[in-house]
């Protein structure tokens, strides 16, 4: 793999732009891997990239029904925080930030990751009470957070609605100043660039349809290319958990929901922060390329249609122009959704299964994008050494069973009552 410079795009720029290698190959399945990661999102492919890149394991496939960065990963809101409340949360998130800070250089990809804070508004007195708690709790743990005033919130976004009749007034704010956006799909395709260049097959249009499992141990996979043989499988397949763990005769405590994202025509920049409502569920940003974008609630209620409902998209358009009237003025152009995998906590679960060599990665709920690298990382060192990462040792699946649930509050709204 050639190596992306400045030197190399003056001499792209020179010679028509005909030297540039393909990002990753398109092999073939080989009949058997040490590793198969099912699902060729970000998380499947960190994971495939740390354990080339870590653990030296580089006889590994990524298996994708689709198009790698097809599923969530390229459907996402792309907000980046580790300012979760419980620590075993923010502990991961902040690693997984801290990966974030040097993943364009790592990868030798720009992946655009764009710190330009990610506030939560306030809009009550007990909206401000619990962001204080918060953001005491993350300053114990040495992560930055910053309770913001009134006016420090109309300083950084003059286009709030700041007024006493404004029909969510604005009490406040919290503000994790490394918290941001990133490009989501130069997330995956950065990865994938990377995890190829280490030996790891990426292999796209290829469907895990079965699991071969022998003496109580997985052997490998039936897909739509043939059956592979594998020493371990990690399932990492957002909103699809649910069914390719039942292809093992495993019940997982998750469920599958739709959300949705909305972005509406470019405009010049108007939103320079990332901005959430503590008690509404909405948030917005401004992209790169100059659309606001939009995520509201699920569906709530299990499905996966892919395709949510009109009263979500009605909910959030109505609340963004709430807190931001100068919204009301641009056209939404489109909008999408993904099936997200909620678990029943709010948190995720990076685990064993109940099969030898099986593994799995999800109950991200609407909150993984951030986690990508930690994710892959974690993941990794468990398909390698079969212990988790200390920092993932709260997610196993094990605690709904221990009743040592990990319940987030600061994940959005009302987790419990799912
Ligand atoms: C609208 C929306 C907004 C969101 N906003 C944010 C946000 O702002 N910040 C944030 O942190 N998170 C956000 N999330 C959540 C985040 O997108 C996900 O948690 C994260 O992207 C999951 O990544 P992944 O790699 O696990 O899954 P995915 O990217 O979904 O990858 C899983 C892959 O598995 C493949 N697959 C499924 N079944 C099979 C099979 N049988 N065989 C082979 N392949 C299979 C799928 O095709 C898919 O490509 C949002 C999600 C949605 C839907």
């Amino acid at each position: 793999m050639s190596r992306y410079s400045a030197l190399a795009l003056l001499r792209g720029a020179l010679t028509g732009q005909k030297h540039w290698d393909r990002a990753w190959r398109d092999p073939e399945p080989k009949a058997s891997y040490d590793v198969i990661v099912i699902g060729g999102g970000g998380h499947g492919l960190s994971t495939a990239y740390y354990l080339a890149k870590v653990h030296g394991i580089r006889n590994v496939a990524v298996l994708e029904k689709g198009w790698i960065g097809g599923g969530n990963t390229g459907r996402n809101t792309t907000i980046v925080r580790s300012n979760y409340r419980q620590p075993a949360l923010h502990n991961f998130f902040d690693f997984a930030l801290g990966l974030w800070e040097g993943m364009s250089d790592e990868l030798n990809f720009n992946v655009m990751f764009s710190p330009r804070g990610a506030m939560f508004l306030g809009h009550s007195d007990s909206d401000m009470t619990s962001l204080a708690q918060r953001g005491d709790a993350l300053r114990c743990a040495g992560i930055d957070a910053e309770l913001l005033t009134r006016a420090q919130v109309q300083k950084l976004v003059p286009l709030l609605d700041m007024s006493p009749a404004a029909r969510f007034p604005i009490y406040g704010g919290m503000i994790q100043r490394r918290g941001g956006t990133a490009r989501h799909d130069a997330v995956a395709w950065g990865y994938a660039r990377a995890a190829d260049a280490l030996g790891v097959d990426v292999i796209q249009n290829c469907e895990v349809t079965g699991l071969t499992i022998a003496g109580g141990r997985v052997a490998g996979v039936e897909t739509t290319r043939g059956a592979i043989g594998a020493g371990r499988v990690g399932i990492c397949v957002a909103g699809n958990s649910g069914p390719v763990a039942a292809l093992a005769g495993i019940k997982l405590p998750i469920e599958a929901q739709t959300l949705q994202a909305f972005v509406t025509e470019p405009v010049k920049p108007m939103i320079d922060t990332v901005i959430m409502s503590q008690s509404l569920h909405c948030y917005i940003s401004q992209s790169d390329k100059g659309g606001i974008v939009l995520g509201g609630d699920p569906d709530q209620f299990p499905s996966y249609a892919q395709r949510g409902l009109p009263n979500r998209l009605e909910k959030a358009a109505a609340e963004a122009i709430a807190l931001v009237p100068a919204l009301s003025r641009l056209r939404m152009v489109r909008c999408w959704s993904g099936t997200t995998d909620m678990s029943f906590d709010g948190s995720p679960i990076i685990s064993t299964l109940p099969v030898d060599g099986l593994y799995l990665n999800g109950g991200w709920c609407y909150g993984g994008f951030k986690a990508t690298p930690g994710s892959g990382f974690a993941y990794a060192q468990l398909l390698a050494t079969g212990a988790p990462h200390p920092l993932a040792a709260p997610f196993g699946l094990d605690r709904f069973a221990r009743g040592a649930t990990v319940d987030e509050a600061g994940v959005g709204p009302m987790p419990q009552l799912r």
